[in-house]
């Protein structure tokens, strides 16, 4: 089966590291080749303890959007992870450029273990195992961030602050995973989506389904569930808001 698994749907700092909810990231599996996206706080735990059990030693590759410890934290613990502790050199690491380089957030020494590191840049494309990905936009964040469209059908927009390129940039997409971290107005000075944001990309994408995740504490006081629900009604396209545990079948 092909599916994405939200090992968490935590986003930003008071809901991740009080773990509200947890914060394990993506594991997607397609075509066979299977992906950990943003492996922050407790990816391994979430991975071992999730049901079925999800092995990572049968990664074929670790992505992170961007270095913030959300994001990274369990980086190095999923590379030692896949790599049995650096005994079979194998996997492959997709990573902006400064996740790497000064003050990096992946350990030289994991890095031996890797298969190999692919840096991801604005326009790149991509291929692991039997997929293909792109990374379409440089979104605007304090740090390197890119989103993700696999296959040219699911997008994951990862945090960002809303610019119209967007829209353009995950055009076609069939599924839309957008990381939304704030309730309220836009604010330029926290790079992050709002729930308006989403809805935005929603009704300018117009996907088959979106889904929204990676919740601040303002969006889980306004209880996403029943955003999710209000947007289906206004947008016509079909939203839900991610669990944690949950599978989305792809
Ligand atoms: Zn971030």
């Amino acid at each position: 089966m092909d599916y994405l698994k939200f090992l968490g749907t935590a986003g930003a700092r008071v809901v991740v590291f009080k773990q509200l909810r947890a914060s394990g990231g993506l594991w997607l599996e397609l075509k066979g080749t299977r992906i950990h996206i943003d492996p922050g706080p407790g990816a391994l735990v979430r991975a071992l303890s999730s049901r079925p059990k999800l092995d990572p030693t049968k990664l074929d590759a670790i992505i992170l959007t961007h270095r913030h410890l959300d994001h990274s934290a369990d980086a190095n613990v999923m590379i030692e992870a896949m790599t049995e502790g650096g005994r079979r050199k194998r996997g492959v690491l997709f990573s902006p450029k400064d996740a790497l380089e000064d003050d990096p957030v992946v350990l030289k020494y994991v890095r031996e273990y890797l298969e190999g590191i692919d840096v991801l840049q604005e326009g790149g494309e991509y291929r692991i195992g039997e997929i293909s990905f792109s990374t379409p936009l440089r979104h605007r964040h304090p740090v390197e961030t890119y989103g993700l469209l696999i296959e040219g059908r699911v997008a994951l927009v990862a945090d960002t602050f809303f610019v119209p390129e967007l829209i353009e940039a995950y055009k076609g997409a069939e599924i839309l995973v957008i990381n939304v971290v704030r309730a309220g107005e836009r604010d330029e000075r926290i790079e992050h989506l709002t729930l308006g944001d989403a809805r935005e990309l929603i009704e300018g994408i117009k996907p088959k389904k979106a889904v929204l995740t990676h919740f601040g504490m303002t969006v889980l006081r306004a209880k996403p569930w029943e955003v999710a629900q209000r947007f289906s009604e206004e947008t016509g396209c079909e939203v839900i808001a991610a669990r944690d545990g949950m599978v989305l079948e792809l």
